[in-house]
């Protein structure tokens, strides 16, 4: 289905990437899905949901139609089978990114053990989604088409995270994969209400969306030595240390200087999804009451701001629950 998009490219290169990619989410969702032993679709649902959420937030917007292709078929089928993300899209928030959606179904595929797998079939589809769609057009300089390469929808990191005395369990984590600034900030205040493990959730509104350390919230951890949590680029397999964000948030060591903003690597996912699948190894860490005052300025202090990004865009009315019907986890 999805080499069909190829053909129709009458929008800007960018918009023509964000359609693209999308589309090529949801076609390689759908089949993934058909595939795993275990049902998946709720995960379906969910890309649906976020990228019909991004969709519409986007400037220019898309609907669900325009991001299906103008399909009719497609669309018809969706509808059928997933309808609660059509319901939705307008008034709930999602809790993760799309590319996030996808690597819960990759690892639901493979198992979560089989890390060579899973990192192989996130590189086949990065790659995919990586191609440039107006790569046939012979005129167009090597140049410009380097300066028209937006990364939509594709993670470029992935972590994986272990303990190292039972190294049979592996938690993974992507980058978040939107596009532009005000989609990331809000997938990050939603994550951290909605998906994330408390600690994580912490951590993260120690900083955000301030990008310093709050003077009257104090979360942020140091992971304990025996955890193991590397990241590596997803098309290239080469090793990264993590951003000097990452360090601020889990007193990991590394070299780099640069930073991304809190909330949006892969580390955080990772770690997350090895909090909730190991509860006891931040035993001793967990919520201190004396900081409930502060958490829930901090929470305020988000709230505020995820409020102030979604002000913006007309067509989209909070109900103030995250797909689907989630209240805010604020336990
Ligand atoms: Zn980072």
């Amino acid at each position: 289905m999805a080499d069909r998009q190829e053909e129709k490219l009458e929008y800007l290169p960018e918009e023509a990437v964000f359609r693209r990619n999308a589309f090529i989410l949801i076609t390689t969702m759908v089949d993934l899905s058909n595939q795993t032993p275990q049902d998946t679709s709720m995960l379906v649902e969910e890309v649906l949901h976020t990228l019909f959420f991004l969709g519409v937030i986007n400037c220019p917007p898309f609907s669900p139609q325009s991001l299906l292709d103008d399909d009719d078929e497609i669309l018809d089928y969706l509808k059928k089978e997933y309808p609660l993300p059509f319901q939705l899209y307008l008034t709930q928030l999602p809790r993760m990114s799309p590319f996030s959606c996808l690597l819960d179904m990759v690892v639901s595929l493979y198992g979560q053990e089989n890390e060579d797998q899973i990192k192989d079939k996130l590189k086949k589809i990065v790659d995919k989604m990586k191609k440039d769609p107006t790569s046939n057009k012979k005129e167009e300089s090597s140049k410009k088409k380097k300066e028209r390469k937006p990364k939509i929808f594709f993670s470029s990191t992935i972590c994986i995270s272990r303990i190292n005395i039972s190294s049979s369990c592996i938690y993974y984590g992507v980058s978040m994969s939107t596009k532009g600034r005000p989609a990331g900030e809000i997938l990050v205040a939603s994550s951290c209400f909605s998906f994330w493990h408390r600690l994580v959730s912490d951590a993260v509104m120690t900083y955000y969306p301030d990008k310093q350390k709050k003077s009257y919230f104090s979360r942020n951890i140091k992971i304990p030595t025996d955890i193991k949590c590397e990241a590596f680029n997803i098309s290239e397999g080469r090793p990264m240390d993590p951003c000097t964000s990452c360090s601020d948030l889990f007193g990991l060591d590394t070299n780099e200087c640069r930073r991304w903003a809190h909330g949006s690597c892969a580390e955080v996912e990772s770690l997350s999804n090895l909090f909730k699948g190991e509860q006891h190894v931040m035993e001793g860490l967990g919520p201190d009451e004396n900081e409930q005052e502060g958490r829930l300025r901090a929470e305020k202090r988000v709230l505020k701001h995820l409020k102030k990004q979604l002000k913006i865009f007309k067509d989209f009315n909070w109900d103030g629950r995250f797909y689907p019907n989630l209240n805010p986890n604020t336990n």
